[in-house]
């Protein structure tokens, strides 16, 4: 199914911008946008898409913003409470989670609720409730589609063969900023450096994110939901243009490749399963004489090793690694800890998690909420 009209959660980031200029370029209509507090975009946006809905989280900021867009009709609400209310008042036929963090997961199942098609740019909520989502999608017939470029990739790799003659699944890396150093020359590194990212455009968590190789292990998690297998391999592929394999029972690999742009993976989902005129550019392959692959350096990376560690043991593991992350990459970013306790905080709240079942959503939300409480005080006795 093609997206007619669209719901944006996170529409001031890097992947909303990015959504917003395809969905112009396909003709799509935005029904709803909704984003943190950058009130100054949401009214640019607001008065170029004309949705029906704005949500912002921040309360003053939409305040503010509301009385900013009086003169339109767009209906402004406000609270991050409300974001999943936004989903939910939403008309739109597809749902873009692209929000930062595990906030994702009840707007996203808000949307599975009703009947929306998913487009999913937010990992964490398969990180965090991936049995839970992927179930309740299946039972209401809603497709989830990645958004995600190796998930894309391996999703377009999929098409036309046969899931159980997958060998394996097998994602790239780009290895982030930090690749080749060893563990001694990460301890001194800046949140300046981190953030220099050769060769995607991102928001900053996820930037953090790929600089711990991090957000390869969420992307294993991710994949095992999506994907339903655990045969997953990771390779470090500095160029970033083949996007993600299938390797097959027969041993043929099929890989997608493209430019390094979020445009196309977001075009595919919302035009899924037909091929539109894109807004990426043409792959150039005079301008790459080589394409070089390498086993990924998971001792000194140790967050991609716990993330495979992690999928195997369940889903209150994954969402202790995730939370502690997503608190501990907040403090970094704050210039309060260092780069390398980043792993050091994930890894001890993951160790020390209470191992448990997770049946509901509720039981999510719980044990995402102790996760963090034991990244917080752990930070706290660092400082
Ligand atoms: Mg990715």
């Amino acid at each position: 199914m093609i997206t007619k009209s669209l719901a944006v959660l996170g529409s001031t980031g890097s992947i909303g911008t990015q959504a917003l200029e395809v969905s112009a370029h396909l003709g799509i209509k935005i029904d709803a946008i909704s984003a943190n507090s950058n009130i100054i975009l949401l009214e640019e946006q607001v008065r170029k898409f004309k949705p029906a809905l704005c949500h912002v989280s921040d309360v003053n900021k939409g305040k503010e913003l509301e009385i900013k867009l009086a003169d339109t009709p767009t209906k402004v609400i406000y609270g991050a409470d409300r974001l999943t209310e936004a989903v939910e008042l939403s008309n739109a036929d597809t749902l873009l989670t692209s929000v930062v963090g595990s906030v994702g997961l009840l707007p996203t199942i808000a949307g599975i609720d009703k009947g929306m098609k998913i487009a999913l740019a937010n990992k964490e909520t398969l990180v965090t409730a991936g049995a839970l989502v992927t179930e309740r999608a299946k039972e209401k017939n809603v497709p989830i589609i990645p958004v995600d470029s190796e998930h894309s990739a391996i999703f377009q790799a999929l098409q036309g063969n046969k899931a159980e003659q997958v060998k394996n699944i097998i994602l790239t890396a780009s290895g982030g900023p930090f690749f080749g150093k060893t563990r001694k020359e990460l301890e001194n590194v800046t949140v300046k450096d981190a953030l220099k990212h050769p060769n995607w455009s991102m928001g900053a968590k996820i930037t953090i994110d790929s600089a711990t190789l991090m957000n390869k292990g969420l992307e294993v998690i991710e994949a095992r939901w999506l994907f339903n297998t655990k045969n997953i391999k990771v390779v470090v592929h500095r160029e970033s243009v083949v996007h993600s394999m299938v390797e097959y029972a027969d041993n043929s690999v099929i890989a997608q490749m493209g430019v390094p742009s979020m445009m196309l993976p977001i075009q595919y989902a919302l035009t899924y399963p037909e091929r539109l005129d894109g807004c990426a550019k043409a792959l150039d392959f005079e301008k790459y004489s080589s394409l070089t692959f390498y086993k990924p350096d998971t001792d000194t990376f140790g967050l991609l090793k716990l993330g495979f560690l992690c999928m195997n043991e369940g889903e209150s593991s994954t969402i202790a690694y995730n939370s502690a992350n997503e608190v501990a990459v907040k403090y970094f970013l704050e210039e309060k800890i260092r780069f390398t306790d980043i792993e050091k905080v994930v890894k001890t709240v993951v160790e020390n998690h209470r191992k448990c079942s997770i049946k509901s959503i509720d039981d999510c939300v719980a044990a995402d909420m102790e996760s963090r409480k034991k990244a917080e005080e752990m930070i706290g006795s660092m400082l």
